[in-house]
């Protein structure tokens, strides 16, 4: 078997719990559980976990040695291994984020505000740097805000009356 394979194998094994995000939350329930004497294995039953998520969590020893596992198997990657597992992980998170802001309008609402708080902020500098304020590109005429390129998208979207008739 190639270590590909076995690397796959493996993986399948860890993958039969479904991820799920220990938050906080979770994590003063399990430590009051532990603390209570229960099993490892009996508080993941209750969470969901593996017992490997659970020690993970609770055991500051096994967490370091888990890490330090992952160092080593990132350091052994090729470049395009780990190129195929950052694209991998980026996907993951983005689907993450996408769904999320399909389905919380808090989040939404705060998102778009950022971008547009972000937006407001990169123009004002533009326009400091005498640059187009719809792109950031250099401007020939200083008389107006937008670049070339700007002003001719800028008369087709706002006047699409005017271009017409002059058609
Ligand atoms: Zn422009």
């Amino acid at each position: 078997m190639s270590s590909q394979k076995i690397r796959e194998n493996k993986m399948k094994k860890y993958k039969r719990h479904k991820y799920r995000k220990v938050d906080p939350k979770i994590l003063e329930g399990m430590r009051k559980l532990r603390i209570d004497g229960l099993t490892l294995k009996d508080i993941g039953k209750k969470y969901g976990l593996s017992v490997s998520t659970v020690n993970y969590h609770l055991n500051p020893k096994y967490k370091e040695k888990v890490k330090e596992r992952t160092r080593k198997y990132v350091k052994s990657l090729s470049k395009e291994e780990l190129a195929e597992r950052n694209k991998k992980w980026y996907e993951k998170v983005r689907k993450y984020w996408v769904k999320r802001y399909n389905t919380d309008p808090d989040f939404r609402k705060y998102f778009l505000e950022m971008v547009k708080r972000n937006f407001e902020k990169r123009r004002k500098g533009w326009i400091k740097k005498g640059l187009c304020s719809r792109c950031g590109r250099k401007r020939k005429n200083k008389k107006w805000m937008l670049c070339e390129g700007c002003r001719k998208v800028s008369r087709k979207k706002y006047s699409p009356k005017k271009s017409k008739i002059r058609k």
